[in-house]
């Protein structure tokens, strides 16, 4: 199956449908093991350090992507495999933790501006401002401590969210960041076996987090909020990716594709040289070669 094929099929342009229940979380798609598809995901890795190569080298276009999921579902795996072979200078993580005191005082897409890549560079965030079309609506009580105008909230509040997001995003279309969103799609059951092994393993002890096992008494709400947000927020130029992420390896073989398939449709090339540059780099080979 070719790679743009894999990464389309979970790809939402238009989500005004989307039932999360309509996802599998244990689909593999056409592969059955991981061994099987290892060759094609060292093949899109290598792919992708060829285009970011360009990406960089031209210095126009920017691609921020962002990952959203429940815990345990393998946002820092994917970010850790799936980037491993592009070169870190024309890389940008941020993680996205509960605001600072600092951020509270500016409003909600204040911080991620911050943090948006340079031109030429691939930008990635773990988790986003989709956060507060999630955990803070799952959890109400946590607008209280935003210091918005008490007279701006009303219950209108996430409609108004979601529209705004929309015309961030398409702010940043418009002027060159390409956006890519991945949903990674976890079962519950998958979930408590992760979590299970992270108390039970020792070197898995340091990512527990009773934290983890309380946001998951709000399952139900998370993927309600999950669904409204794809439904509210998937664009032709901002769509979210729904992968699957009960297997880990599968995770990784979407997402890389869908980079590449985004890299490969800017039909990016290394800058052109004009006639005085050939003419700068001809007098700089003599000069050397004195
Ligand atoms: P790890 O995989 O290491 O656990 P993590 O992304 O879960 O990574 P944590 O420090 O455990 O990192 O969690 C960050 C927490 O910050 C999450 O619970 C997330 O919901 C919360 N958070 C992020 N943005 C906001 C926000 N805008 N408002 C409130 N909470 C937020
Ligand atoms: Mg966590």
């Amino acid at each position: 199956m070719k790679t743009a094929k894999l990464a389309k099929s979970y790809r939402i342009d238009d989500g005004k449908h989307f039932r999360v229940n309509d996802v599998d979380p244990a689909d593999t798609g056409p592969w059955r093991s991981e061994e099987a598809a290892g060759k094609k995901l060292q093949e899109d890795i290598a792919r992708m350090a060829d285009l970011q190569a360009k990406l960089y080298a031209q210095d126009r276009w920017s691609l921020l992507l962002i990952f959203q999921a429940m815990d345990a579902a393998g946002k820092d795996g994917t970010i850790k495999h799936v980037m491993s072979g592009v070169n870190p200078e024309g890389c940008q993580v941020h993680s996205f933790k509960a605001p600072s005191e600092a951020e509270l005082h500016h409003d909600f897409l204040w911080r991620a501006t911050n943090q948006l890549p340079d031109r030429g560079r691939i930008g990635i965030f773990n988790r986003s401002y989709y956060e507060e079309v999630l955990v803070v609506r799952v959890h109400p009580k946590v607008l209280e401590s935003q210091m918005i105008p008490p007279a701006l909230v009303t219950k209108d509040i996430w409609e108004e969210r979601f529209e705004d997001i929309r015309c961030f995003e398409r702010h940043m279309a418009r002027n060159g960041t390409v956006i890519r969103k991945f949903f990674l799609h976890l079962s519950k059951k998958e979930q408590k076996k992760r979590f299970l092994a992270r108390l039970e393993e020792p070197k898995k002890n340091w990512k527990f987090s009773a934290d983890d096992i309380r946001e998951r008494e709000y399952w139900d709400d998370y993927q309600k909020a999950y669904e409204e947000m794809i439904r509210n927020t998937s664009t032709k130029h901002a769509p979210w990716y729904v992968v699957p992420a009960d297997n880990k390896w599968f995770t990784h073989l979407v997402v890389a594709a869908a980079i590449v398939e985004t890299l490969e449709e800017l039909g990016l090339s290394y800058p052109k040289i004009d006639a005085q540059k050939r003419k700068e780099l001809q007098a700089a080979r003599k000069l050397l070669l004195k």
